[in-house]
């Protein structure tokens, strides 16, 4: 392949490179073409309300579709994409694409719709993000309130001031912000209460050996009454099995959102399910989506 070989040799390989940081650099040097060459596209994941069983929104997740290497997980590739300087245009990507979908959705009658898009640690820190931000809204004509920005729990606590000051500034915007992987970090209470927050999304960690682990039934308990009390919905992240979603319930989770219900899938699929998802109000009807 000239092309790749080309590529290649301007990020000069040499003899003794471990395997790991040659495929470093040669995602690298085709992550710059990834997005013109249409590589990169979005996955949804829906969010299911809990009590009343249906399907209140979407998660969008990014999908690198590599030409000789296959899908590459955006858990290896967007800290590339940080520090090569892309993640602040392919973000904004990501948002328009997202939010162009988001109103397709809400256009054919679910109105209350939410999108969630996550922003890295870097995208959060960039100047630009809140213009970009409002630009995306306006073209795609959405209310700010359907569209929901996810950061990581260690995300938000690096510099709490910095934090507070773009929190605010998405927050007036009328956007709804979540916390992202909640329980892996080390955040401050008193900081959390400080922070316009909407949402908590309880780690996946937490909840995959709730049916057998007691210690993680407390965890989880504690981190759903902590949510509420600071008046935040909260989402359980990973949920696979009907027993995790049956407890969570019981303990007032708000939503779900989890391969028990749905993988994430394309737009395609996803319109479909949306068109087939039952929307009775008794979870325990709740059909098994793995
Ligand atoms: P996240 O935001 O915590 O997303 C949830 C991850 O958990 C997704 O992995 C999803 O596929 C996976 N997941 C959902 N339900 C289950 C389940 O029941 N079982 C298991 N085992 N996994 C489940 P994914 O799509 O590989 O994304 C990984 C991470 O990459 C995301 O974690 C997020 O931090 C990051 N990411 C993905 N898309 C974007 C993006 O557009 N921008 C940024 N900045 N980060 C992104
Ligand atoms: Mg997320
Ligand atoms: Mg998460
Ligand atoms: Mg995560």
């Amino acid at each position: 392949h000239a092309k790749r070989q080309g590529r290649n040799s301007a990020h000069c390989y040499h003899s003794g490179m471990s395997q790991a940081s040659e495929r470093r650099v040669l995602l690298e040097g085709d992550l710059q073409k990834a997005l013109e060459e249409n590589q990169l596209y979005l996955h949804y994941q829906p969010r299911i309300h809990a009590a009343k069983n249906i399907i209140v929104g979407a998660e969008a997740l990014l999908r690198w579709q590599h030409p000789t290497l296959g899908l590459v997980s955006p858990v290896e590739f967007i800290p590339l994409l940080e520090e090569m300087g892309l993640i602040h245009n392919i973000g904004a990507w990501v948002f328009r694409e997202a939010c162009k979908q988001l109103k397709i959705w809400q256009d054919m009658g679910h109105h209350e719709f939410v999108m969630s898009v996550n922003l890295s640690a870097v995208q959060f820190r960039d100047v630009r993000l809140a213009q970009e931000v409002r630009d995306v809204i306006q073209n795609a004509g959405i209310h700010p309130s359907t569209l929901e920005v996810e950061l990581t729990e260690t995300s938000i606590m690096e510099d709490v001031s910095q934090t507070q000051a773009t929190l605010m500034v998405l927050k007036e915007m009328g956007l709804r912000i979540a916390v992202d992987d909640f329980g892996t970090g080390y955040s401050s209470l008193s900081y959390l209460r400080s922070f316009p927050l909407d949402t908590l999304k309880v780690d996946r960690a937490f909840i995959r050996d709730l049916t057998t682990n007691d210690e993680d039934k407390s965890l989880a308990t504690a981190i759903i009454a902590m949510a509420q009390s600071l008046n935040l919905r909260v989402v359980a992240e990973g949920i696979e099995l009907q027993e995790q979603a049956s407890f969570l319930l019981e303990k007032s989770c708000d939503e779900f959102q989890g391969f028990l219900f749905s993988k994430p899938i394309s737009a395609e699929a996803f319109t479909e399910l949306l068109t087939s998802w039952p929307n009775k109000p008794n979870h325990t009807a709740l059909p098994s989506r793995a």
